[in-house]
């Protein structure tokens, strides 16, 4: 397993322009390989593998981390890919616009773990924070502190005027220097696929997580769509996942999943946790656990599906 690992990370030339669908590979492509170490064979579609043991998609064609810096720029990634390949507004108009939807929508169901779990909530980290618009969200619910992390600089700087926001740092994550060594609450959204290494990086919110705090990801979730699925989308989303066997990935680094929520989207998974052996909170002077269960099933968060 890690050697596989080790040969998706040996690099390539750098440079090649990766912006959405110009991006092409030289010849001396990074080496396909499942965060699990299973065997690759082919999928149903043309720009995947699927893994043989754990069925998580992987893509065919990987980019090394200069590639990805290229990818997520602001004007690449945020106005480029975003409108003319994913026909979405640019981010100045998703600082408004996602207002009306997911923002408050992932604040409600933070708002349910943090009253149920008891983390230390004045303490939030988003990876892959975007225009900023949930950690001002937060900040303006009674979170205190947040920080945000996305790939490139110009946009953290459009999040930390654009939302009076001090804590937004560049960098592909986990390669990223923090003011703060723990957290109370680590979230992404729509981060989690995104990841080329996902083991290192889950192991690197293991070790930014508080013994006591929670985290939530949304992460699209294949549910047998076929080849047409929408999230099928190699440019961005190098591994993809299922509520089977997004469990033992998490589980690989001590992380237990509690619940597998519906998404706020139709095709996304939300997925909250915590540390291992983290089992017991307290809630309102009683002792409750979040326990170990398996993808899908319900676990004692006292979240409604
Ligand atoms: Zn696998």
């Amino acid at each position: 397993m890690a050697q596989q690992r080790q040969a998706r990370q040996k690099s390539r030339g750098a440079g090649d322009d990766a912006a959405g669908d110009t991006v092409h590979t030289d010849g001396a492509d990074l080496e396909p390989a499942c965060w699990c170490g299973g065997e690759l064979t082919d999928s149903i579609h043309p720009d995947y593998l699927r893994c043989a043991e754990c069925a998580t998609f992987v893509v065919k064609r990987q980019l090394n981390q200069e590639q990805l810096r290229q990818l997520y720029s602001f004007d690449n990634y945020w106005h480029d890919y975003a409108v003319h390949v994913k026909a979405l507004p640019a981010i100045e108009q998703r600082a408004v616009d996602d207002f009306n939807d997911r923002i408050p929508a992932w604040f409600d169901l933070l708002r349910q773990l943090v009253r149920r779990c008891n983390p230390r909530p004045n303490l939030l980290l988003e990876i892959g924070c975007a225009h900023g618009g949930f950690l001002s969200y937060c900040r303006k619910h009674g979170i205190i502190n947040v920080v945000g992390i996305e790939p490139d600089e110009q946009t953290c700087e459009f999040a930390r005027k654009h939302f009076e926001l001090p804590y937004v740092f560049s960098g592909l994550f986990p390669d990223v220097s923090l003011p703060f060594d723990r957290f109370g609450v680590i979230v992404g959204f729509d981060v989690v696929e995104h990841f080329p290494d996902p083991v290192r990086a889950l192991r690197a919110v293991y070790d930014l997580l508080g013994s006591d705090g929670i985290f939530l990801f949304q992460i699209p979730c294949y549910r047998g769509e076929g080849r047409e699925w929408p999230q099928f989308n190699p440019f961005e989303h190098l591994f993809l996942y299922d509520s089977v066997n997004i469990s033992p990935l998490f589980d690989q680094v001590n992380l237990e999943i509690a619940k597998i929520l519906p998404g706020c989207f139709p095709f996304d998974m939300l997925v909250v946790g915590s540390r291992k052996k983290a089992a017991l909170v307290q809630n309102s002077g009683q002792t409750s656990e979040i326990s170990s269960s398996t993808a899908g099933q319900t676990a004692p968060l006292g979240l409604d599906a």
